[in-house]
């Protein structure tokens, strides 16, 4: 008998974490003919995430990209409830809590006493190490890590991260179940930030000592990088959009997993987040967007 473990098996699909990233990895999943099983402590954001997949399919529609029957089939594909004793058929759970070691320790403790054998657990984190969070599981080979990028339905992007212990058909299930989503995974062994995050949070870093030292001003820097190397944002256009908080959060994984000097968060990263500047979502980071444009802040 084929073991679920063969993609092809790969029909039902949990979720934990229905905030930001559960949300869209619940819509790409059910629209790619999955059932999915969303689960969240809170129920507030179960009823966000159901509004929210329903606005984003509505809005494909009206583009013309998938038609009125695969929306209606995809928001009947998807379950919520707030407990995960009720992922025990799911033949692959996606974990996508708050970025907090403790608490993603918490969703896998009470989690996998409740899955089929042969399931695989994944984890979207974007900083903490597939091996460590894997070894808190009875399953390491069946652990690995599946970094969707933000926004999920829009970005083509998968980075697949191998634990020391994941197996390759675990590795082989998860690719892909990916391309069936309808992305390209790239993959990364599990060293700290992984790839984007690795090679994108020192340029914003960089971008930042480039201000702090006055070498440009915000404008300057955006423009430069927007032109000069055809980026479609500008790097501190960027960190606000991420958000300074999490790229602060990235910079110290970097300098605290490699221990090199060259990953140093810039001192004027830190005095933002320090003054709750933390990008879009405070209204104030390296811009205002308290008007109605967002106006450089340096
Ligand atoms: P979020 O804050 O929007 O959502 C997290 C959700 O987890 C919340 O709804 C919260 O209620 C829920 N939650 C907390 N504890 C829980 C528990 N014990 N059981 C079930 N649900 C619980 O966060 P997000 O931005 O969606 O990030 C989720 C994960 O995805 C993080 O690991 C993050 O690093 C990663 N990630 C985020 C981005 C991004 O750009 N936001 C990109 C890639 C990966």
């Amino acid at each position: 008998m084929a073991s679920s473990q063969e993609t092809g098996m790969i029909q039902k699909i949990g979720v934990v974490g229905a905030g930001q990233m559960g949300t869209g990895i619940a819509h790409v999943c059910a629209l790619a003919d999955l059932d999915v099983h969303l689960v969240d402590i809170n129920p507030e954001a179960l009823k966000t995430a159901l509004d929210t997949v329903g606005s984003n399919l509505s809005r494909q529609v009206a583009k013309g990209r998938i038609t009125e029957k695969d929306c209606a089939a995809a928001l009947q594909r998807i379950a919520t409830s707030s407990s995960v004793e009720d992922l025990g058929d799911c033949d692959l759970v996606v974990e996508a809590a708050t970025e907090d070691e403790d608490i993603k320790r918490s969703v896998f403790k009470a989690l996998v006493p409740h899955l089929k054998k042969d399931a695989i657990v994944a984890s979207n984190t974007s900083s903490i190490s597939i091996t460590r969070l894997a070894a808190t599981t009875d399953r390491p080979e069946r652990f690995i890590g599946m970094h969707f990028m933000n926004p999920v339905p829009v970005m083509k992007l998968i980075e697949i991260i191998r634990g020391i212990a994941t197996s390759e058909d675990t590795y082989k299930s998860v690719r892909d179940l990916s391309i069936k989503l309808g992305k390209t995974p790239a993959v990364s062994e599990d060293f700290p930030a992984f790839i984007v995050n690795r090679i994108l949070l020192p340029m914003v870093n960089e971008a930042v000592y480039t201000l702090y030292e006055g070498v440009g001003s915000v404008t300057a820097i955006d423009t430069a990088l927007r032109l000069g190397a055809n980026h479609p944002m500008g790097p501190l256009e960027l960190a606000d959009f991420i958000g300074l908080d999490t790229c602060l959060n990235v910079m110290n994984v970097l300098y605290d997993g490699l221990a090199d000097s060259k990953y140093r968060p810039c001192p004027l990263l830190v005095k933002y987040v320090e003054a709750g500047w933390i990008g879009r979502r405070a209204g104030r980071g390296f811009y205002d967007y308290s008007g109605p444009e967002p106006v450089p802040t340096r």
